[in-house]
């Protein structure tokens, strides 16, 4: 006879880059979540081990967003085997037409560096992944709408309810067994309520396993970062130079253009140049235009190319390299935006060698800084940072806004686990830092009295329908 179900924890169990969670069922093994790990060394060396499990032997992939660490092992899954489908919603799928090929070529920009300065041990360094296994790995998507069930593999069917967070982002209803299913529900990252552009959490209505996330666990979010933001960018144009923010291009920099606009339309900032030096974040704004169910803006809000509602004052799209580099040159005080939003890549780190150690510039950190990123050095106060294989010290003023998070603080998690109906069989909390899991398990615990535990790296655990529930 088969046994139950099993979930194997192989990533983001006490660390909130890596998702990827294998689920075994009669014979058949899918991953929810294909991410990467990020971060610290130890974790990105982990991207290069064999996994615990035959990508051949995979059939199907369920994506719950587009973000890099829940979506970007998948090219490497391709290359090592995956011949299986990779399922998302639609927004998804376009978002990581823009986001998947953005980390292969990050990974080969860095390899080359590498190469070039001497600053490898391995020789030559060699890419993770480049761009042919990421366009292997698109064409494996199919496209599912929000609320409708479809097959994964097997008896194993999926749904997909929104979560907020970003466009196209989901929480995962694995249904298992016919007729009467066993439901495992991944949270996916739980947005926020209330937010000006994107859509309020969907419940779920009942789950016998579910894996919630905790990124923010241990939080409540300040209320007001309107208030915030134009504290930090008055106080930003009287220091006199620039304003740099690392952003990620999805959703936080569109969120940022927003707020900013929003500012300057009130008198309560001065209308700045701002200079968006992200490509892929002028794409993915495009992509609000084609989702309007995703988000509270109307099509008049977003009525020209750029989305009009992003559009600030003095708004300087950069598209090259040249143009970039060109930024060097200006004084005075500006904003820029540019990715990657915890400064592991990308061109903000051009910036960052330029600017940080003038103590005219300021530094935003409008986001989550994971441990092992230089966005969360700066965030901790170093006094150096190393970028490009040379150290650069910090004078410049570092600003962090938590307020502006894409992820619910502790109480709209609570919120969006008060949706369930029934209370799960078993509540594995995952994607958070140690402190954070540790402090959402004790408070489930006390508010909802559900049993609950931390989810531990590389453990198996039986998905088992509720015993409490009537059968
Ligand atoms: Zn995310």
């Amino acid at each position: 006879m088969a046994g139950p179900p099993t979930l194997q924890f192989l990533g983001a169990a006490g660390t909130v880059t890596g998702s990827k969670y294998l689920v075994r069922h009669r014979g058949q093994q899918i991953l929810l979540d294909c991410g990467l790990f990020q971060g610290l060394k130890e974790l990105r060396l982990r991207n290069w081990l064999k996994p615990e499990f035959s990508p051949r032997e995979i059939a199907s992939v369920v994506l719950s967003h587009a973000h890099i660490d829940h979506t970007g092992y998948l090219p490497l899954l391709v290359k090592r085997g995956f011949r299986g489908r990779v399922h998302c919603t639609a927004a998804t799928a376009d978002l990581i037409e823009i986001l998947l090929p953005d980390s292969a070529r990050l990974q080969e920009e860095d390899a080359a560096r590498a190469n070039r300065e001497g600053y490898t041990k391995h020789h030559p360094a060699l890419p993770l992944y480049d761009l042919r296994d990421v366009k292997e790995a698109l064409k494996l998507v199919e496209r599912h709408p929000f609320g409708k069930e479809f097959p994964v593999a097997g008896d194993m069917r999926a749904t997909f309810r929104h979560t907020g967070h970003i466009l196209g982002a989901a929480s995962v209803d694995l249904a298992i067994g016919k007729p009467d299913p066993i439901r495992l529900v991944l949270s996916g990252d739980v947005g926020r309520y209330g937010d000006p552009i994107l859509r309020d959490p969907d419940p779920v209505p009942e789950a016998d396993v579910l894996l919630v996330e905790s990124t923010y666990g241990d939080r409540l979010h300040p209320p007001d970062p309107m208030t915030e933001l134009e504290r930090i960018i008055n106080e930003a144009v009287r220091r006199g130079g620039p304003l740099v923010v690392p952003a990620f291009a999805v959703g936080r920099t569109q969120e940022l253009l927003w707020f900013i606009r929003h500012l300057e339309t009130a008198h309560r900032i001065p209308e700045l140049p701002v200079y968006i030096d992200s490509p892929m974040g002028t794409e993915v704004t495009e992509l609000y235009r084609h989702y309007t169910r995703e988000h509270n803006l109307s099509l008049t809000q977003l009525a020209d190319a750029h989305g009009s509602a992003f559009r600030t004052a003095r708004e300087v799209m950069v598209h090259t390299v040249d143009e970039s580099k060109a930024l060097n040159g200006i004084d005075g005080p500006f904003v820029v935006i540019a990715g990657s939003g915890m400064a592991t890549g990308g061109r903000v780190l051009h910036h960052l060698a330029r600017r940080l150690s003038d103590p005219r510039t300021s530094i935003l950190l409008p986001g989550f800084q994971a441990e092992g990123t230089r966005g969360r050095q700066l965030e901790e106060g170093a006094r150096t940072v190393r970028i490009h294989g040379r150290d650069i010290e910090v004078r410049a003023q570092v600003y962090r806004l938590e307020g502006l998070s894409a992820h619910g603080d502790r109480a709209e998690l609570l919120r969006w686990m008060h949706g369930f109906q029934r209370p799960p069989g078993a509540c594995y909390v995952v994607h958070g830092e140690p402190h954070a899991a540790q402090a959402l398990t004790a408070t489930i615990e006390e508010e909802l009295d559900w049993s609950v535990r931390p989810a531990r790296d590389h453990e198996v655990v039986e998905v088992l329908r509720n015993p409490e529930w009537p059968a």
